[in-house]
């Protein structure tokens, strides 16, 4: 495998920059626990892959970690500017099951090739209830949770679970601190705006330990799909964003403005926010 299948960009991040993405799904695949009617992958997800399947397609830890190397050493040999090191690919990278190998790996050739660049990582929360992607996931610098739904019904026109509940993420994230929450408005034929105002939602947010919260539009061609295509007035986020901190008496931070993107390698879904 090329080392570029896991180490791509840097891409323009609205949250971080310029952003150096590792992705740890095979090229041919989408393995996610969601399949969400916004996300830019454009296979359907696979929900269930087993290690012995990513053996087969030659993403083992040992092939991941040579590609992570030697795309380090890439780019500091050709000096690019990179503001992020960010875990975030075609899938959900805490399915990916020596993920918390490929992180201590990650840190260590950080530390060594391209020392003082800050880790970032996002994920869909299904996960953290498992001690070792916890672990991993608290190793980086920053930790990025979706939450896109303001409940079960809405969740699930949204992100179009496969096995994961919105009860599960929820109670996840309830566990939690120490992290950032992103939300995504969708506006169109399949809206999660109104969710977002009812009582339980903002009870939960109460409770939740994180330090800021980001919402904002999604950032999609219109080709990923028409139900999601219609962009989320400025002035309702700017109205969500006030209710919420209001609710919650934290930072809430609304990116409205698409990054225009620089290169043309495949546009990756969690990475763009
Ligand atoms: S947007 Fe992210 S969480 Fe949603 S289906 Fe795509 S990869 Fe999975």
């Amino acid at each position: 495998m090329e080392w570029e299948a896991v180490v791509y960009g840097p891409v323009k991040s609205r949250r971080l920059g310029r952003s150096l993405g590792i992705n740890l799904t095979p090229l041919e695949l989408k393995v996610c626990n969601f399949s969400c009617g916004y996300c830019r992958v454009g296979v359907p997800s696979k929900g269930n892959v087993t290690a012995q399947e990513f053996e087969e397609y030659g993403w083992t830890p040992e092939q991941v970690k040579d590609c992570i190397t030697m795309g380090l050493q890439s780019h500091n040999r050709e000096n690019t500017s990179i503001d992020y090191i960010t875990i975030a690919g075609n899938g959900e990278p805490t399915l990916y099951p020596w993920l918390e190998n490929i992180v201590n790996h990650l840190l260590l050739e950080r530390n060594r090739i391209l020392a003082g660049k800050p880790t970032a990582i996002f994920t869909n929360a299904t996960t953290v209830n498992q001690e070792n992607m916890r672990n991993a996931i608290y190793k980086v610098d920053r930790r990025f949770f979706k939450l896109d739904a303001g409940d079960e019904k809405t969740f699930r026109r949204i992100n179009v679970p496969i096995g994961a509940t919105y009860k599960e993420v929820v109670e996840n994230l309830l566990t939690l601190d120490n992290y950032e929450l992103s939300v995504a408005v969708t506006s169109g034929d399949v809206s999660n705006y109104d969710s977002f105002f009812n009582a339980e939602f903002t009870q939960n947010l109460r409770k939740m330990r994180f330090t800021r919260l980001f919402i904002y539009d999604i950032d999609i061609p219109k080709t990923v799909s028409p139900r999601f295509n219609k962009k989320t007035e400025k002035e309702r986020l700017d109205e969500l964003a006030e209710h919420l901190r209001r609710e919650t008496n934290k930072e809430v931070i609304v990116l409205w403005e698409p990054t225009p993107r620089e290169s043309n390698i495949p546009l990756y879904p969690q990475q763009i926010n």
